[in-house]
């Protein structure tokens, strides 16, 4: 690894994404404009590195006062302004100083050093809480992006990073961000903003990346190359680790490695309880590579195949023959068990499924879901067309997200038999029988979930999103994480009465949202009724080993316990005590 300015060992405790341990050295990704490329120097070169960096700042400086210049025979004088104040700010003294000293004193490249003291300088401007000021953030970026343009690049040079392994640390990434990374080089990532049940997560866990999210500040404070481990487990990022600390690392990864050994050797046994009820444990995937994991994971189907995922390889929903080719390759990954195909599910904190011409204001309770699929049929139409096409080669099953009462499952439901029509009309073949399925992720629809029930085949509880609007809590806002409460009696009562219509009406209800997975909570999910839980591919074999380790009569007797109790902490506390008593090596 790199040699540093800094070498005192520096802990930042955050939210752990997704567990795992990570060692290399860092990469910053900050906000607002790209990362250049960035490489050590030799002490001859900082001369020649810092005359570049000069020459981009006045290649720029000339290019802006010819901006102004124009503009201002276009447009007149207070439209060109704004080229004024970039000039000036590349006039600064003190600015030009420090990238020069940046230059000089962590012998990197000069686009570098400059891009570190532009992120440092718009960071600290963006907690400064004046509107104004925040709001002069895009002129700087604007005018660094430019600045960066202007470096002239020596054509025989070809700097790399002195290895290609990295640890990614940035402000903020979207789901698409991570899941567009070259995961061959990325070890881990920590960042600034987000939370445990964001799509930057979910997708971290998928792809058995660690990470930590929500470490406020840390992007500030560090240097390039500065040698990290990444702590996915308690949700650390430690900067200069000393030998004492990457020892404990070492040893805790090889001892993870052995545990997830032992459980994938019982991945393929039944996932009855002790006293053999019946539980299905399915995966969750959100790309077709992950079709390879899925079939190792000793998973029984997939009870979540999020298809907006698909908006990822390119800028729109690929067409129905494209859509149907994919379906069909999951459903023949794991035959003869059921895949449940989600309509793509875009909005929130993922995709849009088309450009907005405004940000929305509150993008979770806007334009996502079912709602988008409702308003704009002829996409909705090949989706659809396209699942019930694949339904001949497999085990299908369709399930629409983010269904607020019965008026949208019945319109999706017409769309669905509209194109059933259709195909039987064109002969093609498809299962007429294919099960239906509703996601109980907004309380309104958990409160009716009696008046879904009679009209689908099977509830898939999505608790991300039941809970973040149960409580009114942003999902992927760290600021309010601590109040995301799973076991919030309220979310608990909304499982409870889904579960119940489901059994009234003799259809099954699953949990395919994150806290399936946290089997500090599998007990009281059991306990509740559940029948499915689905889960990432690379945690199944784990919560396979807790359902065996578990009694359902035990499990129903804590969650009679449970409907008494008033505080989310009280019901955390009786599961896990259940989860203690049955499997304590399992448990974290
Ligand atoms: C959920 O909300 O729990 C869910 C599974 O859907 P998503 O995470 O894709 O919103
Ligand atoms: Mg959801």
């Amino acid at each position: 690894m790199a040699k540093t300015a800094q070498s005192e060992e520096l802990i930042f405790t955050g939210i752990p994404a997704s567990p795992g341990i990570a060692v290399g050295p860092i990469h910053v990704s900050a906000r607002g404009f790209s990362a250049p490329e960035i490489y050590e120097i030799a002490e001859n070169q900082v001369a020649e590195e810092q005359s570049r960096f000069q020459e981009a700042v006045n290649i720029t400086k000339k290019q802006l006062k010819d901006l102004q210049e124009r503009l201002e025979s276009l447009a007149g004088n207070s439209e060109s302004e704004i080229f004024e104040a970039h000039v000036m700010l590349l006039e600064d003294k003190s600015l030009i100083e420090r990238v020069l000293q940046a230059i000089e004193k962590r012998q990197q490249n000069a686009e570098y050093a400059f891009y570190a003291v532009m992120q440092n300088f718009l960071e600290a401007m963006r907690r400064i809480p004046d509107a104004y000021l925040r709001e002069r953030t895009a002129d700087i970026e604007d005018v660094s992006q430019r600045v960066l343009r202007n470096f002239k690049v020596d054509e025989e040079s070809t700097h790399q990073l002195p290895d290609g392994n990295h640890i990614l640390l940035a402000y903020d990434l979207s789901p698409s961000d991570t899941a567009s990374m070259n995961r061959r080089q990325l070890l881990g990532f920590a960042t600034e903003q987000g939370s445990v049940n964001s799509h930057t997560a979910i997708l971290a866990r998928s792809f058995g990346i660690p990470a930590v999210v929500g470490l406020e500040a840390s992007v500030i404070q560090v240097t390039a190359l500065t040698p990290a481990v990444i702590d996915g487990y308690s949700g650390k990022l430690i900067l200069n680790p000393t030998i004492e600390t990457l020892e404990k690392y070492i040893n805790l990864a090889a001892e993870k490695e052995r545990q997830s050994d032992e459980l994938a050797a019982r991945k393929d046994e039944a996932t009855d309880t002790k006293d053999g009820r019946v539980i299905s444990l399915s995966a969750n995937i959100e790309f077709l590579e992950e079709l390879h994991e899925l079939t190792e994971s000793g998973a029984k189907g997939v009870g979540l195949y999020r298809t907006e995922f698909l908006l990822l390889n390119g800028s729109e929903m690929p067409d129905e023959n494209e859509q149907a080719d994919a379906y069909k390759r999951v459903a023949e990954a794991v035959s003869g068990e059921i895949v449940i195909i989600r309509t793509m599910d875009a909005g929130g904190d993922k995709l849009p499924i088309e450009p907005l011409t405004e940000p929305e204001p509150n993008p979770f309770l806007g334009w996502r879901g079912i709602r988008v699929s409702l308003s704009r049929p002829a996409m909705f139409r090949d989706q659809l067309r396209a699942i019930l096409r694949a339904s001949a080669h497999g085990k299908l099953a369709v399930m629409f997200p983010l269904v607020s009462g019965l008026s949208e499952l019945l319109q999706a439901r017409d769309m669905l038999n509209r194109c059933m029509d259709e195909l039987t009309r064109e002969g093609i073949p498809f299962n007429e029988k294919i099960p239906v399925g509703v996601m109980i992720e907004v309380p309104s629809a958990a409160v009716c979930a009696d008046l879904l029930a009679p009209n689908v085949d099977f509830f898939s509880i999505g608790t991300n999103d039941l809970i973040q609007y149960t409580v009114a809590v942003d999902r992927v806002n760290p600021h309010v994480a601590d109040l995301y409460k799973p076991t919030h009696p309220a979310v608990i009562r909304l499982i409870k009465k889904t579960v119940e219509a489901g059994e009234a009406h003799g259809i099954w209800t699953g949990v395919c949202g994150e806290m399936a997975g946290d089997i500090r909570l599998t007990p009281l999910l059991l306990g509740l009724g559940v029948e499915e839980l689905s889960v990432s591919p690379k945690i199944v074999p784990r919560v396979g080993q807790v359902i065996r380790s578990l009694k359902y009569s035990e499990c129903q007797a804590m969650a009679d316990e449970v409907m008494k109790q008033t505080r989310s902490q009280h019901i955390m506390d009786l599961s896990m005590s259940l989860a203690k008593k049955c499997y304590p090596d399992l448990l974290d």
